[in-house]
């Protein structure tokens, strides 16, 4: 672990990699009851690594340095604790706490779970950003406001314009504190804290912790305790014997892709591990519109119907248990083939458990993670700690599906031709090849033993995204400009239509470079990136959008001229 934090911090550092605490519960962490409702309501079933270690001294009211990247449960880790702080009689005014985030993105994201969380409580929480219209802003934060989610320049905006009025505030999070250092708002962080009161309590959350962070962090942090959430150390012999690959995907095309996994990977049993109650609920339910076998567990069931479930898997009946961690403990299946993370989990130490499943006896196993493309710092910290690479593969497209089916077919033709008495079909070939050539009736008598066993074709293409830049895209020109993150534009992001996708070898380094050679934009301000068969779409600054859509148009992609225009919104 490294110890670049202040040596006060360095003497009281802690890693959240499970340990004794492992079993601790929501409760077990002080929470109060309509926290604890809340997070019943929700179907977390128990706190992240992350959580048990950030929580309690939050609520103590400490400071906190906590190295954390998305996908760990970081967010709960501290809205959980300001939630708690705030007091019942609050006068309704100026807000209590401030959390200031480094893209629009995520302050929404983050209000959003702050008033998931604070609802039994009251909570009013107000995002603010650039690239919204202030007014609206404005009589958000007149209305009264308990948290208040920014990002800084609109912050230091607000607080300009008198609007947003800090002394009230008793607890300020940094989150995301490099991405915030690294976009450019150093100047507007400081002059953002000198206005909260001295005695607040201050905490910080990053994925990394580079040197301007821990000077920082020594500035305005007092005598933090210092939260890692896993020692990135391999440990020897972690790693049981499996192939680990991960997919990414955008939210909304997970059900579609670990549909198209599990079919081209056809698991003979396999465990879908979910985070929340809800997910496996409602991922059971989708798979088994899909078509597949699939049983829930989770931990609202009663024993009996855990064992049920477990029978049917055991007995072959079900095929896929979809699970939460807490459920699946202690469970062993023997004939288990592949684990499945459907999110990539809060912590590498569950990720080690949930795969150490598989691969046992000498047997090989498989593990297959499904990345949103925010989550992917997680995995790189899971590859440190397995001391095993992950493979990075792109979901499987329909012709690699309807190839595999084929394959398939071949095998079971092959099967039966070695081992079946065929002489009872002899005299149906031969009436047949009156009329027709052999070739054409073996074609035939493939093609429906091909759709008995596969079903019918699946045309749906899952759209490929790119693992999300380095650095966030920046805010909207709502945001005051300065000159160390000079914007292409400003606005809003604004999507493309490209008229070029897979089927011609489009890449998405293919529109980057497209994009960063031809006009003003710099890769980096190039926004997500979805191939399909057919087309792409790609996010760019709202403000640069027609220089990009001109620059196109006049010159080739992949050697072609191609149609570029906005997408046309979806009806
Ligand atoms: P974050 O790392 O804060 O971006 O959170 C990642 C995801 O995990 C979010 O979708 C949360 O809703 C979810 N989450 C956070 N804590 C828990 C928990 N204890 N149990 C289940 N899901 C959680």
């Amino acid at each position: 672990m490294t110890s670049d934090v202040g040596t006060a911090a360095a003497r009281d550092e802690r890693t959240a990699a499970g340990g004794d605490e492992e079993t601790a519960t929501f409760a077990d962490l002080g929470l109060r009851p309509e926290l604890l409702a809340a997070l019943t309501r929700l179907g977390y079933e128990e706190p992240t690594p992350i959580q048990r270690e950030a929580v309690p001294p939050m609520v103590a009211g400490r400071d906190l340095l906590g190295q954390a990247a998305t996908g760990t449960g970081k967010t709960a880790a501290y809205a959980l604790p300001v939630l708690q702080r705030l007091p019942d009689d609050r006068p309704g005014g100026d807000p209590l706490a401030l959390v200031l985030v480094p893209t629009r993105e995520l302050a929404i994201q983050v209000s959003e779970a702050l008033h998931r969380y604070g609802r039994d409580l009251g909570a009013r929480v107000v995002p603010v950003y650039g690239g919204q219209p202030i007014p609206r802003q404005l009589r958000a934060l007149e209305a009264g406001v308990d948290v208040v989610v920014a990002t800084p320049g609109r912050a230091l905006d607000l607080l300009q314009r008198g609007s947003l009025r800090l002394g009230g505030v008793a607890t300020v999070v940094l989150d995301e504190a490099d991405e915030m250092l690294d976009m450019g708002f150093a100047e507007d962080l400081e002059a953002l804290l000198v206005e909260v009161p001295g005695e607040r309590q201050t905490v910080l959350f990053s994925a990394t912790m580079p040197r301007r962070l821990d000077s920082m962090a020594r500035r305005h942090l007092r005598d933090p305790l210092r939260i890692q959430v896993a020692r990135e150390v391999p440990t020897e012999g972690q790693a049981p014997r499996v192939r680990q690959t991960a997919f990414v995907v955008a939210r909304a095309a997970k059900p579609a892709a670990l549909g198209r996994v599990l079919d081209v990977e056809s698991p003979t049993a396999a465990i879908v591990f979910c985070r929340t109650r809800d997910e496996v609920d409602d991922l059971t339910e989708t798979l088994n519109g899909r078509g597949y076998r699939a049983e829930a567990l989770h931990g609202g069931m009663s024993q009996e119907q855990r064992d049920r479930v477990m029978g049917r898997l055991r007995g072959g009946t079900a095929e896929l248990l979809v699970a939460t961690d807490v459920a699946a403990r202690g469970l062993d299946v023997e004939q288990l083939t592949h684990v499945v993370n459907y999110d990539v989990p809060a912590a590498a130490e569950t990720y080690v458990h949930r795969i150490g499943r598989v691969g046992r006896a000498g047997r090989e196993g498989v593990a297959i993670t499904l990345v949103e493309p925010r989550a992917h710092r997680m995995l790189k910290t899971i590859e440190r700690v397995t001391g095993a690479p992950i493979h990075v593969e792109r979901v499987p497209t329909v012709a690699d599906l309807r190839a595999r089916r084929l394959e398939l077919t071949r095998a079971a033709l092959r099967e039966s031709l070695l081992g079946d008495d065929l002489e009872r079909f002899r005299a149906v070939v031969e009436t047949l090849t009156d009329e027709f050539d052999v070739m054409e009736v073996a074609l035939a008598a493939v093609k429906l033993a091909h759709e008995a066993t596969n079903g019918p074709d699946d045309d749906e293409e899952i759209p490929e995204v790119t693992l999300r830049p380095e650095r966030p895209q920046r805010e909207g020109n709502g945001d005051r400009g300065r000159p160390s993150r000079p914007r292409p534009g400003g606005g809003d992001t604004a999507r493309l239509f490209i008229g070029a996708g897979r089927s011609a070898g489009v890449r998405p380094g293919d529109l980057v470079g497209a994009i960063a050679g031809e006009t003003e934009l710099r890769g980096r301000d190039v926004g997500s990136i979805e191939i399909a068969e057919r087309f792409s779409l790609v996010e760019v600054p709202a403000g640069s959008a027609e220089e990009v859509i001109t620059a196109l148009r006049a010159s080739t992609i992949k050697g072609r001229k191609v149609t570029v225009r906005r997408e046309r919104p979806r009806t």
